[in-house]
């Protein structure tokens, strides 16, 4: 049996927070903060970089005629709440955490410091990253490529709602929609396939970071993720 990866950075969308729905359901935090402590427990330093889609997306309050600038940092804003929340139930699950926020926020969390953050992860600490990069316009699937890069990952880890990977055509809609083991980055763009932003592919692609697509939803898949085994869709060169 192949080892586990050594240093993760894992994406969870904001929507697995709500379980749906607009705000966080403890249940399902709970349920994922003991898979990412039992991972840590079994030596993987892991990164966490959240979304926050249970609360505001920047584009859709923009649609609605909020200016997309203010309407970005409420959705980055929420990110952080989805973070204080996971911090809480890991630390309940007894693994030592650390919030770093791309917009400062002194009392609730440390500010973006790569480097801290990497001591942190050798220390065992897991590490969650909020705020997405403090910048309008980006999206939290970015920031994940970008922080997996910074802090040398092996691997980034998409978690997703419901949706075991990359399929053809949306499965929600498409019931002879089929899923990808594998695709290359050139492939999934030039197909225009949603599921994650073409920034955060093509910044994976320039530095050749592996993806793995998994669902959230089946319980002990993040464990399966870390310890390699064949699920989901891999995306790499
Ligand atoms: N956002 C942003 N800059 C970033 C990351 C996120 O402006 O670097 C805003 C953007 O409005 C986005 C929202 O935060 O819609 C929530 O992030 P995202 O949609 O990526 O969350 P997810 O879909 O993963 O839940």
């Amino acid at each position: 049996m192949s080892k586990p990866y050594k240093r993760v950075l894992l994406k969870l969308s904001g929507e697995v927070f709500g379980g749906g729905k607009l705000g966080v359901d403890p249940v399902v935090v709970q349920g994922i903060a003991n898979e990412i402590a039992q991972v840590v427990r079994g030596g993987t330093q892991v990164a966490v970089v959240v979304g926050g889609g249970n609360y505001f997306r920047g584009a859709e309050l923009s649609r609605s005629g909020m200016a997309r600038d203010r309407a970005d940092y409420m959705g980055m804003l929420g990110t952080v709440m989805n973070c204080l929340a996971l911090q809480d139930f890991c630390e309940k699950a007894g693994i030592e955490t650390r919030v770093q926020s791309a917009i400062t926020m002194g009392q609730v969390a440390e500010s973006y410091i790569p480097r801290r953050a990497e001591r942190h992860l050798e220390k065992g600490r897991l590490v969650i990253f909020g705020a997405g990069s403090g910048m309008p316009y980006f999206s939290t699937d970015t920031v994940a490529a970008q922080r997996a890069l910074e802090i040398g990952a092996e691997v980034l880890l998409m978690g997703k709602q419901g949706v075991d990977g990359v399929y053809n055509a949306d499965p929600a809609i498409d019931h002879t929609a089929v899923m990808f083991d594998t695709l290359t980055y050139d492939q999934f763009l030039s197909e225009d396939l949603k599921v994650a932003d073409a920034t955060a592919i093509a910044l994976a692609r320039d530095n050749d970071l592996s993806i793995v697509f998994f669902n959230l939803s089946v319980a002990g898949n993040i464990s399966r993720v870390v310890n390699r085994e064949a699920i989901g869709t891999t995306l790499s060169r």
